[in-house]
This record gives structure tokens, C-alpha cells and sequence, in this order.
């Protein structure tokens, strides 16, 4: 088959007709498939139910310092859970506050905290006439959804291979001083997939920006989320703390990071890590906030998963259930798009989704199209700031939660809306 490109408009109107039947049959089966948000499968929770069994009535419920799980106390972690997060957040214990169950709720607290507090001593942003946050596209929509919430203005800037566009976030933010931090998911990132090289950590670390108290917030959800079992050597984030103290910024990033995906999405550990000024101030306004987080979870994540020790072979069995999900999703895209020359689409070594370009002006077609047909995606726009993608052609693939057969027949409606939306814009 040529390229739809290359194809005169009576190939094309013969092509249309046929993928036309095909969408007919698949949408007349009557599928309820979703492919929506990254959930972990019913699998690979499994992995994680003998957790559950760490902590019994007969358990030591004692953290190592003595400290009883069971009561009020300890603000900023247990021990052997601020060991655990130190390693997936690849820190060091003492600079990091463990939390409650969602690193996003971390997130959004920490920018509330900004807006009320300032950041060491600045004025609080709340204060400023506006606030401004680069946003590298496609990105997480739940941090689009914090800045918006908040009233924070987004500014979009290109996601490159290695990590966002570093010229164009150099030029932004040295000449606009409302500019306060950026977002970034370094590996794996969501939806694209792709990890931030280490020219590009460097950059960030060391970037002038006209506004003192700028921060990264550095979302490292899929730290130790690779499908092989070992990292590939690109897939090795230099370390952001490090690089931002050599550089003379040493309080620029805070760190986020969760076992959401490693263990129970929802009744995991989340935690954050920073420089010691950072994590003084941080514990000041928290003391107010809690008296101290859920230390059960805390000493049951740091007993089943060994404080880290046991993370590469836990997290190589998720890395089994999802490498062969990825490999479809591949498999299905490049035998029923690359000959038409329509798409391009991204295929990560590790995280939870693929990054998918189709045609300008069809992602919100094929959602629809998808959706008619019995298969759920996340809408159209979602990886954009204020769901609005000016070319409407990005949709993030979740392939996480259906099992693989279940997910080979929502590929087959994908690919064919694909084909139906990229033929009804070059026919009508
Ligand atoms: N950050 C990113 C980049 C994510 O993709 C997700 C979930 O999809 C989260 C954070 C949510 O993490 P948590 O469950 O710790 O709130």
C-alpha cells in the first residue's frame, strides 16, 4: 500500500470506504476496552498483595528507633522508610520527608505553599501581580491541572529526545522574571517516554533565570520503572540535587517521588526530597499541617521491599507484565500505520504510556471515533496545558491496565480510527 499521501482521491475514496466497513464490524461488537490512565493491571497488583501480610497482630510494630507505628508522631518519616525513598528518590535519608500516599497531593501542596509563603524568605507568590510555569508538551495533565487550579499561568515548551527544549527554556527564563519553576518528569516521562540526558539536567541545574526563588519541580514517578531489567546506560538520570549544588543553586529543585506504581497506586508512600534550607522550611509549614503520616504503611513498604534492596527484583516482575504490552502496542502501530506514512508514535524503554502524533486537526476525531466504538482514551488536549493541543493531533496511549488480548482488540479500533479520521480529512 502507498502513503496516503501519494495516493490520487480515488485510492483514497476506495481506502476510506474499506476502513469505513472495518469500523462498522469492530464497533458493532460492542467492546467496553480502556486504555484511559496509567493503572497498574490486576497483575501486577498481585505482586504486591503479600505486603499486606508484613504487618500482622503479631508483628513488631516497632520502627528500628523504637518508635511505635501504631501512635501519633515522627513528621518526616520512620527510618527504614526515608532509606526507602532515599533510594528510589536517589538521595540521601536525611533530605527527605516521607508522606502520605500521593506524591501528586505533595505537588500541589508545595505550590500552595509557594503561593501563601514565598520560597526562603522571597514574596510569596500569591502576592505577585502573576505567576508563570513552563510546562514541557506532551506532559502529565494532573500538573496542568495544579497550575490551573491555582491560577498559575502555563507556558508551553517543546519535549524534546533528551528532555525540554533547553534553548527555549534558557531564553524564557532569564528574560521573565514571573517565571517561578518548570515541570519535569525526568524518566519515562508521561506520556513521551523519553529521559532527560545529562546535558539537559546540567542546563537546568545551571540556567540563569531572572526570578531567585525559581524551582523545578522534578517528578521522578518512574524512577525504577524499566521493562528489561536492568536500565539501558541513556536511561541513568544524572542526579538533579547534585548537579544544581554544583552549579551554585543548590535550593533550585525539590524532588517528588511515590510507590504508587511499585506497589498499591493510592494506599502507596509518597516522598520528597531537597536541600537541607528546603526540607527546614518545608518541615516548619508541615508541623502545622500533620502531626505525622501513616507510619504502618511506612514500616510495611520498607519491610516488604528490603529499604530498596528488593526494588530491582520487584520492579523487574512489573517490568515483565508490562515490556510485552509496550512490544504489542509497537507491533500494532508500525503493521497498520507506518506503511500509510500518517503517525508517528514513541516506544519507551521503561514508564507507562506512548506518546502518539496522527495527523493535525485528528486527535480529537479518533478519541471520539475510539470512544464510539467501545474503546476509551484519554481525551484529546489532555497532554497540553488547558487540555487545548493547538495542532489536535497528540493522544497518550495507557496500555497498563487491559491484559494483552484485551488490549491487542483495542489497538485494532485504535489503528482503524487512526486511518478513518487521517482519510475523512484528505476525502471530504
Ligand atoms: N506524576 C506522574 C508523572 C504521573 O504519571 C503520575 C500518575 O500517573 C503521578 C505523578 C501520580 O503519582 P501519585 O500516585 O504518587 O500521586
Amino acid at each position: 500500500m502507498p502513503r496516503y499521501a501519494e495516493m490520487s482521491k480515488a485510492e483514497l475514496e476506495a481506502e476510506l470506504a474499506e476502513v469505513r466497513a472495518r469500523y462498522g464490524e469492530m464497533a458493532a461488537r460492542g467492546l467496553k476496552l480502556n486504555m484511559a490512565r496509567g493503572k497498574p493491571s490486576a497483575a501486577q497488583l498481585e505482586l504486591s498483595l503479600p505486603m499486606l501480610d508484613v504487618l500482622d497482630s503479631e508483628a513488631d510494630l516497632a520502627a528500628e528507633d523504637g518508635t511505635d507505628c501504631r501512635n501519633y508522631g515522627v513528621l518526616d518519616g520512620i527510618p527504614e522508610a526515608k532509606r526507602l525513598m532515599a533510594a528510589l528518590l536517589d538521595d540521601e535519608p536525611e533530605n527527605v520527608i516521607v508522606l502520605g500516599n500521593a506524591s501528586l497531593t505533595a505537588m500541589y501542596d508545595a505550590m500552595v505553599r509557594y503561593l501563601v509563603f514565598g520560597a526562603l524568605g522571597s514574596t510569596p507568590w500569591g502576592r505577585l501581580p502573576e505567576v508563570k510555569w513552563l510546562c514541557p508538551v506532551p506532559g502529565y495533565d494532573r500538573h496542568f491541572s495544579i497550575c490551573e487550579d491555582l491560577g498559575i499561568e502555563m507556558i508551553p515548551v517543546p519535549l524534546c529526545e533528551d528532555g525540554p527544549d533547553m534553548e527555549e527554556v534558557e531564553r524564557l527564563v532569564v528574560a521573565d522574571d514571573a517565571i517561578k519553576g518548570i515541570w519535569c518528569v525526568p524518566k519515562y516521562s508521561n506520556p513521551s517516554g523519553i529521559t532527560y540526558s545529562d546535558e539537559t539536567v546540567r542546563r537546568l541545574a545551571a540556567m540563569e533565570c531572572a526570578a531567585d526563588d525559581f524551582r523545578i519541580f522534578w517528578d521522578n514517578a518512574y524512577a525504577v520503572h524499566h521493562f528489561s531489567g536492568d536500565p539501558a546506560e541513556q536511561d541513568i538520570v544524572l542526579d538533579i540535587a547534585e548537579a544544581c549544588r554544583e552549579a551554585g543553586n543548590p535550593d533550585r529543585y525539590l524532588k517528588f517521588g511515590s510507590t504508587s506504581k511499585i506497589t498499591f497506586p493510592g494506599a502507596g508512600v509518597a516522598a520528597l526530597a531537597a536541600s537541607p534550607a528546603n526540607i527546614a522550611e518545608i518541615k516548619r509549614h508541615l508541623g502545622v499541617q500533620a502531626i505525622g503520616h501513616d507510619k504502618l504503611n511506612q514500616l510495611r513498604h520498607a519491610r516488604f521491599l528490603e529499604e530498596g534492596a528488593r526494588l530491582p527484583e520487584h520492579m523487574a516482575a512489573h517490568g515483565a507484565l508490562m515490556g510485552p504490552k509496550f512490544e504489542l502496542v509497537e507491533k500494532k502501530l508500525a503493521e497498520e500505520l507506518a506503511e500509510a506514512g500518517i503517525a508517528t508514535w514513541t516506544n519507551p524503554r521503561g514508564g507507562y504510556f506512548v506518546s502518539f502524533e496522527g495527523p493535525a486537526g485528528t486527535a480529537r476525531r479518533i478519541v471520539e471515533l475510539a470512544k464510539n466504538a467501545g474503546v476509551t482514551m484519554t481525551d484529546a488536549g489532555a497532554t497540553w496545558p488547558y487540555g487545548d493541543d493547538p495542532a489536535d493531533s497528540n493522544i497518550r496511549i495507557a496500555p497498563s491496565l487491559p491484559p494483552l488480548e484485551e488490549l491487542d482488540a483495542a489497538m485494532d479500533v485504535f489503528t482503524c480510527c487512526v486511518k478513518l479520521a487521517a482519510l475523512e480529512q484528505l476525502v471530504e
